[in-house]
């Protein structure tokens, strides 16, 4: 899959991005929403790269953004205001000004104060800003605890227990329009059992706006749906399918009610690799370390979460499919970067066939907050991006 005579001589490290795997993601997405007349909003934190951003752009999804530099760059991008989420816990008056001047379709709020300062910003402004409660369901979404965001703990949204709270203080907020109530469990949801408890529960919370004869247009239900970091080539595009079926199937909606969806890593995670090279082979205690020239700075999700790449040798992967596979030894390394950190490690005890100073890494499924949390700590320089359709 990789067209390894043309990497091979672009200086690494660098991000691969294969357009078709990208563009084949987003025709399935938008065949399966459509078929329900679902919203989807592209979550731009997981990778708001140009190229990328104007790809999911032409297919007519909206953004969701959760700073005020991520609706400047929906906007600069060509995505309609009228098509752009802003949430986050800690928006700044800044970011919330620049929002209410390009009068985007909905702030997500995630308190009672931070309500109370967009309708003074808006009042301000002599503006109505229209704004959807996110409500914190306490639902677990069974996913690591560092991007677990709607149990009772975390710091996201609005508690139910607050409810009456807020929407009593709606009533006195004038420039505030309540069109609709978001949600967002976590990321990489890999168990589809927590979308359904999520659904359970919207439709509960749904009983309680009725019964106090508030009307909600939209239900935004986030994001967070997740993809197979262990056999990317069999899993290249997530079954959306049965994601937006089960929503189809669970979510009892009030008439006219649309539904939104805010998705990130399902779009964009399986069409980007981390390429790399060996630097070094060292021996160790217990295991001898392939060293790369990518490490926590390129790549940061397994230093920060102890997540899962799959990584693979693919200047020898094709010398091997030549030869027959029972022929070549298998070796087991700890895969390390050079950052002047313990965990810049990319995975320990990875099988390789026996890999060599020069031999090019591809860390797979990285397209999705990879090149985003990309740093420049230790000096290093910005990691680049390279296009399957540009090679
Ligand atoms: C991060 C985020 C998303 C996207 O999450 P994915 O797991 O990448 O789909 C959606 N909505 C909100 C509010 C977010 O913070």
């Amino acid at each position: 899959m990789f067209p390894l005579e043309r990497l091979k001589f672009i200086p690494t490290p660098f991000y691969y991005y294969d357009t078709e795997v990208l563009n084949q993601t987003l025709q399935q997405l938008k065949k399966e929403a459509d078929k329900y007349g679902f919203i989807v909003h592209y979550a731009l934190k997981a990778n708001a790269n140009d190229k990328i951003l104007n790809t999911i752009k032409q297919y007519g999804i909206g953004a969701d953004c959760v700073s005020g530099n991520e609706v400047k760059k929906a906007i600069e991008t060509g995505f309609k205001p009228e098509h752009i989420v802003f949430a986050g816990v800690g928006k700044n008056d800044d970011e919330i000004n620049y929002a209410l001047n390009n009068s985007i379709f909905c702030f997500n709020c995630e308190s009672l104060q931070e309500l109370e300062i967009i309708n003074e910003l808006a009042a301000a402004k002599n503006k109505i800003a229209h704004i959807a409660l996110r409500i914190n369901p306490n639902v677990n979404a069974n996913t690591h605890k560092y991007i677990t965001t709607g149990l009772e703990e975390n710091k996201f949204g609005i508690n139910l227990w607050e409810l009456e709270a807020v929407t009593g203080a709606l009533k006195i907020f004038k420039n505030l329009k309540l069109i609709g109530l978001h949600f967002h469990i976590g990321s990489q949801i890999t168990d589809l059992g927590a979308f359904k408890s999520l659904c359970l529960r919207i439709n509960e919370i749904q009983g309680w706006f009725e019964n106090h004869k508030i009307t909600i247009e939209n239900v935004n239900v986030g994001g967070g749906l997740g993809v197979n970091y262990h056999e990317p080539d069999t899993y290249l595009v997530v079954d959306f399918a049965s994601y937006f079926k089960l929503f189809n199937d669970f979510l009892e909606l009030r008439p006219d009610q649309k539904v939104h969806f805010e998705l990130g890593r399902a779009i964009v995670a399986q069409c980007g690799t981390l390429i790399s090279k060996v630097l070094y082979i060292k021996k160790g205690v217990n295991t001898n370390f392939a060293i790369l020239d990518a490490g926590m700075t390129e790549l940061m999700r397994p230093a920060l979460y102890q997540a899962y790449h799959k990584i693979e040798n693919i200047s020898k992967d094709s010398q091997q499919s030549a030869i027959s596979n029972s022929q070549s030894a298998m070796y087991k390394y700890d895969v390390v970067g050079p950052i002047c950190e313990s965990s810049d490690c990319f995975g320990k005890a990875v099988t390789l066939p026996e890999t060599q100073r020069g031999d090019i890494i591809a860390l797979r499924t990285a397209g999705a907050y990879g090149e985003v949390m990309s740093s420049a700590y230790n000096l290093r320089n910005r990691v680049k991006a390279v296009y399957s359709d540009e090679l």
